[in-house]
């Protein structure tokens, strides 16, 4: 049975209907004084991972264009999906919004049961940035290179761990990528975080994690750990000395993180316009391109800064990972 009820708080009008509510807003009244109190910026993620440190980063220069905090609030589980369903069901007034990554993108082939859809709850605000990955491992693992790397995981299969932030985080999808490209199942340990998975690969309680470089170049230049090569398919500027797994022997390797911002579906346009040029503004800070650089990220061009450019970003992702992902039959929940 659907039951339907409808609740009037502020200019907000939330029709629910089942689980999720359809939310209508007057957008005049909504965005005439938006922001007028603190935007809470949910990430997925927990604190010190690399989707924490590029909101935080940008919620900091977001708020100086604003006039009012952008408050960081790290909602964590099941890959992101439990921030993502929280933000879907926020009140549309453009004062809880989401990061996420590319697991806005694979969740829905995932997960069996996903409370939200990536393409019909959300408004879009824009991308923020792309960010390469690396396939690290503990610093006491024999292996030294990737040809090495491939040679102990076959030889180990039963043994080898590997670190993720869960079902749908992009570590878990590296780590899915690297077992097809060398035909080998690993052990999955699943951390609510790369930050707990960052801190269980330097104390050697997981063999491999394949994370952004967001948080892993500290660790790679304390040569805490060991580094078996880049997930882009070319070398990187933060690393230009690391090949490419593609050229360590792992064919075709692949793979980035885009980070994108949403709003939850009926946010008023005008609310969702002024999130956007904040965004813009924000991603143009001297102190964030800074940060973000010496991190390994790179902002995004400013088409891709818009809701139009993260929807159609989002769209193909979907379409290009989902029926991957079904055919490599993950274990769904
Ligand atoms: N990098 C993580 C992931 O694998 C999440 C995080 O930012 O902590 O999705």
């Amino acid at each position: 049975m659907v039951r339907k009820h409808a609740v009037l708080v502020g200019p907000c009008v939330r029709l629910a209907v089942g689980a999720l509510g359809i939310a209508f807003c007057s957008s005049v009244a909504a965005a005439d004084a938006f922001p007028s109190k603190p935007i809470t910026l949910i990430v997925p993620f927990s604190a010190g991972g690399p989707t924490d440190v590029v909101s935080r980063a940008l919620g900091q220069a977001m708020s100086k264009d604003l006039g009012q905090s952008v408050v960081v609030e790290n909602r964590l589980g099941a890959g992101g999906t439990v921030a993502a369903a929280y933000v879907a069901r926020a009140q549309p007034d453009g004062y809880t919004i989401l990061i996420h990554h590319n697991g806005m993108a694979t969740a829905p082939a995932l997960y069996k049961k996903l409370s939200y859809d990536p393409l019909k709850d959300f408004e879009y605000i824009g991308q923020v940035a792309d960010v390469p990955m690396t396939m690290l491992g503990r610093k006491d693992l024999p292996p030294t290179t990737a040809a090495e790397l491939v040679k102990y995981v076959k030889e180990n299969k039963d043994k080898v761990t590997l670190a993720n932030a869960g079902l749908g985080a992009v570590s878990q999808l590296c780590g899915l990528l690297f077992e097809e490209a060398v035909g080998v199942k690993m052990t999955s340990i699943p951390y609510q975080g790369t930050g707990p998975a960052m801190t269980a690969l330097l104390g050697s309680q997981v063999d491999l994690l394949c994370d952004q470089t967001t948080s892993t170049l500290p660790q790679i230049s304390a040569n805490r750990v060991k580094l078996y090569g880049v997930t882009t398919p070319a070398r990187i500027k933060a690393l230009p000395n690391t090949p490419t797994l593609n050229e360590g022997g792992v064919k075709g390797f692949s793979m980035k993180v885009w980070h994108g911002v949403y709003a939850p579906k009926g946010t008023p346009p005008a609310v969702t316009a002024r999130l956007t040029k904040a965004l813009q503004q924000a991603l143009k800070d001297p102190v964030v391109s800074k940060r973000l650089d010496e991190l390994g990220a790179e902002i995004v061009p400013i088409d891709k800064q818009t809701p139009a450019g993260l929807q159609a970003w989002l769209k193909s992702e979907s379409v290009k990972w989902q029926p991957l992902l079904k055919t490599m039959k993950v274990e769904a929940p």
